[in-house]
């Protein structure tokens, strides 16, 4: 009797001294949009991480979302936020440089990523903010920044060394917010997967290892959600940038052997996608050079001959010429290589992504979840340039012009 007593009384106290989470009961049409950087579509399926796939059962997966190319980072997330192709939006790479500035962009370049004038389109937030919502960002290429003068109203100066948790946890406490200030339209980005894929190789148990742990915040997010009571109010827009291929080292293409570097004015030594600003009147003689000598792995491309499937042609960020290695090669330049090989890595597999957007390695993710969606459909793959008019949608927002057709996203929402 007494130590039931004891016991009541126990939890009389635990009740006084942790006070339930509130429950939110004015939450507005909501998205949280998800960028889980580099991961392949079939990683779904070949890691099986719980809580992304309780997400995808509840909701609508796509077979796999087609990114943009380049396959890289910034181009994709970029076009991810605001529906346009990247030669509409103007982050045509992760490395460029802009003639008329004068100047060269990079994701370390923090007052250039800082920088305005790189930043076209109208991506989501400003949408969001511009129609009278409130955004908040977790991290996402471009929140770091006005964009036509607009900014989210809760954002963060990008530090990869925050923890996931303190992400997660943030956001979380942003709901918490009153109506008026509570964001409609959230934004979280997680590197774990692209940094392993890298190291590793898409296949490889760090890779599954990172899956895992993003899939653990993606729960610790839902759980959050939970407590407040709206894990079933609010809409996931769960997406990568791109997917990942495998590489061994070995297949090494060594681009500087076949030209004269003295005749170009500036080249981007990226692996997957090197650009080639030559010297005045210098093109010809380059390409012809690398055209004669290139192996069949790779190709270079003058302007004016990138595919047009591409998209990416008509920007003034786009060079004379560049130079696209097969999924599964890399690009290199002599002194690179023989770094490799004296530290004894050309024996590594690692993993690349940049390469031509229909390569089945480069295939991104897709879920869709919560209210505004189908429940447990599998949806035919469609492009990144849909996914803005699809949040637009769902915000009830006036879509900015932009490269998609909500046409061919509609029948993934409910009516
Ligand atoms: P990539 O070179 O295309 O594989 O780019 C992936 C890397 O982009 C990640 O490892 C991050 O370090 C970096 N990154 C992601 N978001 C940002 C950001 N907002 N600002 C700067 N760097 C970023
Ligand atoms: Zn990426
Ligand atoms: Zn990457």
């Amino acid at each position: 009797m007494k130590r039931s007593l004891t016991f009541i009384v126990l939890l009389v106290f635990l009740a006084i001294a942790v006070p339930a989470q509130e429950k939110i009961r004015d939450i507005r049409p909501t998205v949280i949009l998800i960028s889980i950087d580099g991961f392949r579509s079939d990683y779904l399926v070949r890691y099986r991480p719980k809580y992304l796939l309780r997400l995808a059962r509840r909701g609508v997966l796509a077979q796999w979302m087609t990114p943009s190319f380049p396959t890289k980072t910034f181009p994709n997330h970029y076009t991810v936020a605001t529906g346009l192709f990247p030669s509409n939006h103007g982050i045509v790479a992760n490395n460029m440089y802009d003639p008329e500035f004068d100047a060269e962009f990079g994701l370390g370049k923090r007052e250039e990523v800082q920088n305005p004038r790189w930043w076209g389109g109208e991506p989501i937030w400003v949408t969001a903010e511009k129609q009278g919502e409130r955004a908040g960002a977790y991290f996402f290429p471009g929140t770091e920044t006005k964009i036509g003068g607009v900014q989210p109203t809760y954002w963060r100066d990008y530090d990869g060394e925050v923890s996931n948790e303190t992400r997660v946890d943030t956001v979380l406490s942003w709901f918490d917010l009153p109506l008026g200030k509570r964001p409609t339209l959230v934004t979280m980005y997680f590197s774990d997967v692209d940094d392993a894929g890298h190291g590793f190789s898409p296949e490889s148990e760090e890779t599954r290892d990172a899956v895992l742990r993003v899939d653990e915040m993606i729960g610790r997010l839902l759980d959050g959600l939970k407590n407040r009571g709206i894990d079933r109010k609010v809409n996931f827009v769960i997406v990568s940038d791109h997917g990942m291929a495998a590489v061994p080292q070995n297949n090494s293409i060594i681009l500087d052997d076949y030209f004269d570097t003295s005749l170009a004015e500036r080249i981007f030594w990226v692996s997957e996608l090197v650009q080639i600003w030559p010297k005045q009147g210098k093109a010809d003689e380059i390409y012809k050079a690398i055209r004669s000598k290139l192996p069949k792995s790779a190709k270079i491309f003058a302007k004016s001959e990138i595919p047009e499937r591409f998209k990416w042609r008509d920007h003034k960020r786009i060079p004379p010429l560049v130079v696209v290695p097969d999924p599964g090669w890399i690009i290199v330049n002599r002194e690179r290589f023989e770094k490799m090989r004296d530290e004894g890595r050309l024996n590594d597999v690692r993993g690349s992504h940049g390469y031509d957007n229909l390569a089945p390695e480069m295939r991104a993710l897709f879920i869709g979840s919560g209210p505004a969606f189908k429940s447990g459909a599998i949806a035919a793959p469609f492009r990144n340039v849909e996914v803005y008019n699809m949040m637009c949608h769902i915000l009830g927002l006036t879509p900015a012009p932009n490269d998609g057709d909500f046409k061919n996203v509609e029948m993934l929402l409910k009516k």
